[in-house]
């Protein structure tokens, strides 16, 4: 079995994707409060909401991970009249509403700034996921202020690593803007999709956070979509295995968090007597496309099962088979769209029963520095 496909890259969505735990789940204890470097799952909490907002699917960069998928999603730069139409879509005042920009590379979208703005005017938490190129001079025309949250992803802690997985001269001129960004006092985080490319190297990325200045980091998994899903790396592929996973990830994430740094990565496996839940019927969720599709689960995005669209500027849910009749079966396996659509992820005992039941995709464990 391998871990795969369970969660995007949200450096666009990230599935981070990334910020998304951060902000709308409750911690539930399930280790020791004594032991600071422990890990805690961080649980879905109702009557939050989260936007994510794909503002454009274009992006200067051409990562071999990439997931972007033009012909579901299509190839629209949405305007800025649009853009502050679909905020005021999903703003809702009596709700804590999170907004987090994503594209393709929604630095490119030269109204960025304008929809950030719009945002927190409507009284959303601001974040934009960028590949770090943070273009039309964003740190100059926005502010800390007005931007909660600003994430960037570096897939390797040099460009050794990193450049060969997201493009020659990535790694410079994305910690550089990094740099730019802590020294103007944005509270910037990075996200780093793992992969069988780049497990070993994890760890290093730690000195280099710290000498950076980022207090905040979000670990993926690579899923194997768009690009990855046909691109050959190898023998063992991009997946890394759960042994990988968990002899690596927890470790790495601790000494992050002796280090300062609050970091966040994925569940993956439910322990026994862990309860499931699935994202879509309890939290409130929308991942919005230029093409006016709205997904309630990134799982689903390559599908036209979105159980929502947006048409002539207004919300309307669709009928027919959708998402939504998914997130309602109850299976012994866990997730219900990761059985669909990844079988491999899941192994079974001699009876039968699946050896572990796979979590929602949405949820994540946190060490707090
Ligand atoms: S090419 Fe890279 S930076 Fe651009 S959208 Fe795809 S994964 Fe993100
Ligand atoms: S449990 Fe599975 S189907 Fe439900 S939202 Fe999470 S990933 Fe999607």
């Amino acid at each position: 079995m391998k871990i795969l496909h369970l969660l995007r890259c949200y450096d666009f969505f990230s599935l981070a994707i990334g910020n998304l735990c951060f902000y709308n789940f409750t911690k539930l204890d399930l280790q020791p409060k004594a032991m600071t470097t422990t890990a805690r799952t961080v649980g879905f909490q109702s009557g939050e909401r989260n936007v994510f907002f794909h503002i454009l699917t274009a992006c200067n960069l051409s990562c071999r991970h990439c997931y972007i998928n033009i012909s579901q999603h299509g190839t629209a730069t949405l305007p800025r009249e649009t853009i502050e139409k679909w905020l005021e879509l999903f703003a809702d005042p009596e709700k804590k509403s999170n907004v987090i920009f994503l594209g393709g590379e929604p630095t490119m979208h030269p109204d960025l700034s304008h929809g950030i703005a719009k945002a927190k005017e409507l009284g959303f938490t601001v974040t934009v996921d960028s590949n770090g190129y943070l273009f039309h001079d964003l740190l100059d025309r926005t502010s800390p202020e007005l931007l909660d949250y600003l994430s960037c992803s570096l897939d390797g802690p040099d460009s050794n690593v990193n450049d060969p997985i997201r493009g020659e001269g990535v790694f410079d001129i994305c910690t550089n803007n990094i740099r730019k960004a802590v020294e103007r006092g944005y509270n910037v985080s990075v996200i780093y999709t793992v992969s069988s490319l780049n497990i070993d190297d994890l760890h290093r990325m730690v000195p280099l956070l710290s000498e950076m200045g980022v207090k905040r980091f979000f670990i993926q998994v690579i899923g194997l979509r768009g690009k990855s899903a046909q691109e050959s790396v190898g023998e063992q592929g991009w997946q890394v295995s759960p042994e990988q996973w968990l002899e690596i990830v927890p470790a790495v994430a601790r000494q992050a968090a002796e280090a300062g740094i609050h970091v966040t990565f994925p569940k993956v496996f439910l322990e026994p007597g862990e309860t499931f839940e699935c994202a879509g019927l309890v939290t409130e969720n929308f991942f919005i496309f230029p093409n006016g599709r709205v997904y309630r689960c990134p799982l689903c995005e390559d599908y036209p099962i979105h159980a929502l669209r947006i048409e002539n500027d207004a919300l309307i849910p669709n009928e027919g088979l959708t998402e939504d009749n998914f997130f309602q079966l109850n299976i012994a396996e866990g997730c219900v769209m990761n059985k669909l659509l990844q079988p491999d992820t899941i192994s079974y005992d001699d009876q039968g029963n699946p050896d572990h039941r796979i979590s929602c995709c949405l949820l994540k464990q946190e060490i707090l520095p």
